[in-house]
């Protein structure tokens, strides 16, 4: 292949896993080792947290209630209202002292909340976030352009720890100014990208605009996490920046970017299950669910100082699936979130997720260039979507503007099962995403 001549194996032994021991465990030595974290881990938020301690008392939970893994659906559910109450320390299970690091959420669903790290917490993390990066083919031998956000925020940080973790060479980027991030990726012949797909899909647009194709870099593969995306936005990265697009999921209160990652299968991403147990439940009724149904993502973390974390809600809904995988990872996979359940938009009595206007647009050959606004006028709420057009539908549509419209409209119909008002818009009318993008605008939370 192109990009195998480009990138240059000779002499280098590729690693299959960063920790393979850890990686490949059987799934019942997988089981015992959870469970052994998960009582010591207990006992120690339990002895030292107040909040936590009350929370269990509510629920008549105490120490001599839980003796096995299974003794978990007995405890109490952490959401983000607990954070947010508890802000900025009340979760907190170690001396300040003992704290190296604190990082905050994106505050994407409201107030930030802020997680606090010990060096073991950030080793810990950083770990997580190598493993991703070997799945993505990466060694010590590579070039890891770092383009997420840097700061307060998780995914640059993560990243970053991570490829030091491995010995890559680290280029922390941050996010924005794309044309320089091209220009490095070219001078210092990048080889992976990490950043949100967002992000990652405008790179993609720039490089052409340019005047480059995908053979003007080195680039081989990209990390790119923080926010939903759909097979259809993976198809598009890929073509546009010639690499193998892979997904990796995390959220500040576990920890960060590096929870779950994929590897070359590319079907669901492994949690990293030595330190975070994972179930799904009905979010409606708590209820915990088998493995191969959908619901919310519950995590647990079982090794963690700072901040650990029991029980706690992500909104996240996915699929659990312990299918054998072929890459020799043994860690139980998550399908691609579809979104949070909050991310779902309720218009005119219908459940919409924009994850799905995403798949639509894509599969129509339409930009991943688009915007929902939802409003509610008397009783009544409205639905717009604006999609751009690329330079070429632009200059190619003259008078079928109405025809694409209706077709765009008719697909839309069958999708969703109500009709938006579809509105195509010349190119560079939506502004680009350099971190989480902002896909939808509900102005009716503005009338509550
Ligand atoms: P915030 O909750 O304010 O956005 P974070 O920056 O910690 O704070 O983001 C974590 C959230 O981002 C997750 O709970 C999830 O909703 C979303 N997320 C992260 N990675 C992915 C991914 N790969 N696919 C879908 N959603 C993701
Ligand atoms: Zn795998």
């Amino acid at each position: 292949m192109e990009k195998d001549k480009k990138y240059n194996l000779e002499g280098v032994t590729l690693k299959k896993f960063f920790q393979e021991e850890l990686e490949t465990m059987e799934t019942a030595k997988i089981k015992a080792v959870q469970e052994e974290k998960f009582l010591k881990q207990f006992k120690f938020v339990y002895g030292n947290n107040a909040y936590y301690r009350k929370l269990c008392d509510k629920k008549g939970v105490g120490l001599d209630d839980v003796k096995c893994m299974a003794d978990i659906a007995k405890l109490p559910f952490l959401t983000k209202a607990d954070l947010r109450e508890a802000y900025p320390d009340g979760l907190l299970c170690k001396p300040l002292a003992d704290c190296v690091r604190i990082q905050s959420t994106s505050g994407t669903t409201g107030k930030r909340v802020v997680a606090y790290y010990t060096q073991h917490d950030v080793d810990l993390w950083e770990e997580c976030c190598a493993r991703a990066i070997v799945a993505a083919g990466g060694t010590k031998e590579d070039v890891v352009q770092v383009a997420y956000g840097y700061g307060l925020f998780t995914g640059g940080a993560g990243l970053h720890g991570g490829s030091h973790k491995l010995g890559s060479l680290t280029l922390p980027m941050s996010s924005g100014n794309t044309e320089r991030q091209i220009q490095f990726m070219q001078d210092l012949g990048s080889t992976i990208l990490c950043c949100t797909p967002s992000y990652a899909a405008y790179i993609g647009e720039k490089l052409h605009e340019m005047g480059f194709t995908p053979d003007d870099i080195k680039l081989k593969a990209g990390i790119f996490g923080a926010e939903p995306w759909t097979e259809e936005m993976r198809q598009n990265i890929q073509n546009s920046l010639g690499i193998k697009a892979y997904d990796i999921y995390g959220l500040t209160e576990i920890s960060g970017p590096g929870v779950a990652f994929e590897c070359e299968e590319q079907t669901g991403m492994h949690i990293n299950e030595d330190h975070f147990y994972a179930e799904t439940i009905d979010p409606e009724t708590g209820e915990v669910l088998p493995e191969g149904s959908e619901g919310e993502l519950v995590f647990t973390s079982l090794d963690k100082e700072a901040f650990p974390l029991l029980r706690y809600r992500t909104r996240d809904l996915t699929v659990l699936t312990r299918e054998k995988c072929s890459c020799g990872r043994t860690f139980v996979k998550m399908k691609k979130p579809k979104g949070r359940s909050d991310d779902m938009l309720i218009i005119r009595g219908v459940n919409v997720f924009p994850s799905q206007i995403e798949t639509v647009l894509l599969k129509q050959g339409y930009t991943p260039n688009y915007q929902i606004i939802v409003d509610r006028i008397g009783n009544e709420d409205t639905f717009d979507i604006n999609v751009e057009l690329s330079e070429e539908q632009f200059r190619k549509i003259g008078d079928d503007v109405d025809i694409a419209n209706k077709n765009l409209t008719a697909a839309f119909v069958q999708m969703l099962g109500i009709r938006p008002r579809v509105h195509l818009l010349a190119p560079k009318s939506v502004v680009r995403s350099e971190g989480k993008a902002v896909r939808v605008i509900d102005k009716r939370k503005l009338h509550d």
